[in-house]
C-alpha cells in the first residue's frame, strides 16, 4: 500500500488522494490492524477529510498488511477502551465518568455502534478492499461501506458467540445475508471464505490478491463518472430501502441483548468479555478449527 506518508505507530490510518478517490488505510499491521479508538477517531477524521474534499468522488477503506483487520482491540498495548475522546457519533455522556452497563453503553453507542452508522450515512460511495482476516469489528467496518470486494484468501468470521455475545455492535448479519446463513456464521464462529461471502450476495467482488488494489481502483473510477449529487441520493435511497426492511431499529433492539451478555458476563465471568483476551479468542477458534 502506497501512502504520502511513511508508516508509525503514531498514524494508526493514513490518507492517500490519488485522483478521484480517497484511500483510508488501517494502519497497525503489527496488531493486524486491530481497531481502538484511537483507530476509530482517525477513521473519522480522515473520512471527514475525504466529505469535505469535492474531488474526492469514493473513498476505498483498506488495511495496511496482512489482514484487513482483526476486530476490535481487546488486547494489544494499544488498548484504550479506559481513554476519554472527544464524541462525535451521539450526543451522550463520557463514559469514563461512568460504570457498570452505564460505562459499556455509553462507550460503545458512541465508538462502535454509533461510529459505523455514521460512516454508513456518509454521502460518498465507500469501497472496502478486503484481503486476509476480516473479523468482528472488522466486519462492522467492511460492513459500513457500500460494496466489498475481496481477494481470493479474504476469509469473514465474528466469533464473538464464544463471549456468550449474540454478535457484534453494528449487528447487520441477517442484512448483508441471508438470516440462514447469518446463523451459521454466529452459532459456528467459523470463517467464511471470500467465495462463500459472494456466493451470500455479502462481497461484490472477489480477485486475486495481486489484481485486488488495481480491480478496486477500476470500480471507484467507473464510479467517479456519475454526478456526485445523484450518487448520494443513491446511496441514501438504498440505505432507506434496508432500514425500511428493518436493519436500523432491528440493530438497536440487538444492541440491547449485546448488552445484556456484557453484563451477564461481567456478573458470573471475569469480565464483560468472558475472561477472554485476543489470545484466547484466537486460541480457542484455533482449536475449534482443528477439531472439524
Ligand atoms: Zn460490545
Amino acid at each position: 500500500m502506497s501512502s504520502e506518508q511513511p508508516a508509525s505507530e503514531e498514524q494508526v490510518v493514513l490518507y492517500e488522494r490519488r485522483g478521484p478517490i480517497a484511500f483510508v488505510t488501517l494502519n497497525r499491521p503489527e496488531y493486524r490492524n486491530a481497531q481502538n479508538s484511537k483507530v476509530t477517531y482517525a477513521l473519522d477524521a480522515a473520512f471527514v477529510r475525504a466529505v469535505d474534499d469535492d474531488d474526492v468522488k469514493v473513498i476505498v477503506l483498506a488495511g495496511n498488511g496482512e489482514h484487513f483487520c482483526a476486530g476490535h482491540d481487546i488486547g494489544t498495548p494499544g488498548r484504550d477502551v479506559d481513554e476519554s475522546f472527544e464524541r462525535k457519533a451521539v450526543i451522550w455522556w463520557d463514559h469514563t465518568r461512568k460504570q457498570g452497563v452505564d460505562r459499556r453503553i455509553a462507550r460503545e453507542a458512541e465508538v462502535y455502534l454509533g461510529m459505523c452508522r455514521r460512516w454508513r450515512e456518509i454521502p460518498k460511495p465507500m469501497i472496502a478492499m478486503v484481503q486476509g482476516a476480516c473479523i468482528a469489528g472488522g466486519l462492522m467496518l467492511a460492513w459500513s461501506c457500500d460494496f466489498i470486494v475481496a481477494s481470493e484468501d479474504a476469509f469473514f468470521s465474528d466469533p464473538v458467540v464464544r463471549m456468550g455475545i449474540p454478535g457484534v455492535e453494528f449487528f447487520a448479519h441477517p442484512w448483508v445475508m441471508n438470516p440462514r446463513a447469518a446463523k451459521e456464521f454466529l452459532y459456528t464462529g467459523g470463517r467464511f471464505s471470500a467465495q462463500r461471502a459472494h456466493e451470500l450476495g455479502m462481497v461484490n467482488h472477489v480477485v486475486p490478491r495481486e489484481r485486488l488494489e488495481a480491480e478496486v481502483v477500476e470500480l471507484a473510477e467507473r464510479i467517479s463518472d456519475m454526478p456526485s449529487f445523484g450518487l448520494a441520493l443513491t446511496k441514501k435511497a438504498i440505505n432507506q430501502a434496508e432500514d425500511l426492511q428493518g436493519m436500523r431499529s432491528g440493530m438497536d433492539s440487538v444492541f440491547g441483548l449485546h448488552h445484556a451478555a456484557h453484563a451477564h458476563n461481567a456478573e458470573v465471568s471475569a469480565d464483560s468479555l468472558a475472561g477472554l483476551d485476543a489470545r484466547g479468542m484466537a486460541k480457542a477458534n484455533k482449536r475449534a478449527e482443528e477439531a472439524r
